[in-house]
């Protein structure tokens, strides 16, 4: 469903992303985990045009956001991006909004969709993530943890093919992860498909199907959690894990 390949970004001459080629199948979960500044970030955003790269293809569900460099027309771009949601480290949530009318602002301004509909998924989505009864609190009541749990129905709401997360839980305490986790991971459950790059080595060898290890801009290799994890090939590999486990 993302095909991407040799994806190439620098900032001045630091190359943060080099030769970057790797494929994200329907359904697939799939965890990326590296050092800081690996270039995870990058990579990420620029799959929803966050960061514009220098060279390279990426696809999403067969239409090409870029290809060998070259960007298609702006409306184009939107379509495509559109596919996605993504979640961040900070949870960027509206601050003079209601819970609720997070969820319904873009919905209701992007798509124009109609308002009945639109209360009936945030409702729906307000229930899964267990925040009923905060939709008419403002961000400032709640906790981080339920912050990103309100993040993540907000990113819902606009029904994507495709969910991003960049580190979801690493602003959190530990205490309140656990609960971030669980919403990620009964989407997971429901097929959703999913890039986590995480640091939660737990929640990358219980869900995801596949994990990819970056270092230096470079993906240095990817296996199923088993793989990696218990018989990593690179010593690059193998020095990170020792670190992180
Ligand atoms: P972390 O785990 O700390 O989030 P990361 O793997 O997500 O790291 P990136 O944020 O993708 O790494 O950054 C990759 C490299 O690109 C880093 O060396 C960073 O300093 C550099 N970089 C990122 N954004 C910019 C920018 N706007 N200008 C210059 N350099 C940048
Ligand atoms: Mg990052």
């Amino acid at each position: 469903i993302i095909e991407i390949s040799n994806l190439k970004k620098s900032y001045g001459n630091l190359d943060v992303l080099k030769q970057i080629t790797f494929n994200v199948n329907k359904n697939e979960v799939v965890a990326v985990i590296g050092p800081s500044g690996s270039g995870k970030s990058t990579m990420l955003r620029s799959l929803v045009n966050l960061e514009q790269i220098d060279n390279g293809n990426i696809c999403v569900s067969g239409n090409y956001l870029v290809k060998d460099g070259a960007y298609v027309k702006p409306q184009e771009i939107k379509q495509i991006t559109s596919k996605m949601g993504m979640v961040f480290q900070h949870f960027n949530l509206f601050p003079h909004l209601t819970v609720r009318e997070n969820l319904e602002l873009a919905p209701k301004t992007v798509k124009k969709e109609d308002s009945k509909e639109i209360h009936r998924r945030s409702s729906e989505l307000l229930e899964k993530i267990g925040l009923t009864a905060w939709a008419d609190s403002f961000p400032a009541k709640l906790s981080g943890g339920q912050k990103q749990r309100v993040a993540i129905a907000r990113a819902l709401m606009m029904n994507p093919e495709i969910m991003l997360f960049d580190e979801p839980t690493s602003a959190l305490d530990p205490e309140l992860t656990g609960e971030v986790l669980q919403v990620m991971k009964d989407l997971a459950q429901e097929n959703m498909t999913m890039i986590v790059v995480t640091h939660e080595m737990g929640f990358a060898r219980e869900v995801a199907d596949r994990v990819v290890f970056m270092d230096n801009g470079e993906i240095v290799e990817s296996g199923t959690p088993a793989e990696l994890f218990t018989n990593p090939k690179f010593e690059r590999t193998k020095a990170f894990l020792n670190r992180s486990l």
